[in-house]
């Protein structure tokens, strides 16, 4: 095997095991490999080792690697990063999954951009969860208006939320941020019954959001090892 395969198999086996502390249900929580800075035969080794879903953050690099990666039919891309209104219409053809919705204008975008072919296009709204000045996504009392406008719109289809957790917080800070992701979901149900996705969880709190019901995690350190972003 493969580095990248064993680092795979080691992420899959700690997401069964945190299932499994926290009694859910086996397979429930989704793997996705965040692949920014790695080249495209890296992502290409794990999609021939199974793996299917692929984050990445910036839109130029990522959208060479979907050429390079074209044959790969059934890789499904996460769109995990700032998406500038400018750049609206790469993620609207090749992405299937947006993870960081935080306005109306971008939502009318992607919305009229989709492809009448492709399914919907998957979106996530991301919550600043700890209200930090530097990280993106929307305060939490902003949510639900912010979801309405989004449900109108033909060619998405809202699922759920992301967030990414403070970076220096310990692991009450952490519980208490993830807990508030899983109240703000079931708000969102109240409007969006189909909501089912919390994407939250990286290489360093994977298993503590699994804790807290996040159904996808984003890895990336993990499996590929540390970027270099020289
Ligand atoms: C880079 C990144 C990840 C992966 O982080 P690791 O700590 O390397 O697992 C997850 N989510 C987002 C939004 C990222 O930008």
């Amino acid at each position: 095997m493969n580095h990248l395969e064993i680092n795979r198999q080691h992420v899959l086996q700690q997401i069964r095991a945190a299932e499994m502390a926290a009694n859910r249900v086996s397979g429930c929580v989704q793997l996705i490999a965040v692949s920014k800075t790695f080249p495209a035969d890296d992502i290409r080794v794990l999609y021939q080792q199974g793996q299917r879903d692929f984050g990445e953050n910036y839109i130029q690099e990522w959208y060479g690697k979907t050429e390079q990666l074209a044959d790969c039919a059934n890789i499904v891309w996460h769109m995990i990063g700032q998406v500038q209104s400018n750049k609206s219409r790469m993620v609207a053809e090749r992405a299937h999954w947006l993870h960081t919705l935080d306005r109306v204008k971008l939502a009318r975008r992607l919305s009229e951009q989709r492809p009448n072919h492709l399914p919907d296009l998957q979106v996530l709204i991301e919550i600043n969860i700890a209200n930090e000045s530097a990280k993106h996504g929307i305060a939490p009392d902003k949510l639900l208006p912010l979801a309405r406008e989004v449900m109108a719109l033909p060619k998405l289809n809202l699922r759920g939320l992301m967030c990414v957790a403070q970076a220096d917080a310990d692991v009450t800070g952490l519980r208490h941020q993830f807990g508030q992701m899983y109240d703000l979901l079931a708000q969102l149900q109240t409007i969006v019954p189909q909501a089912d996705t919390l994407s939250m969880g990286m290489s360093a709190d994977m298993a503590l959001a699994i804790e807290c019901s996040a159904t996808m995690v984003r890895v990336g350190s993990a499996i590929f090892g540390q970027r270099d972003y020289g």
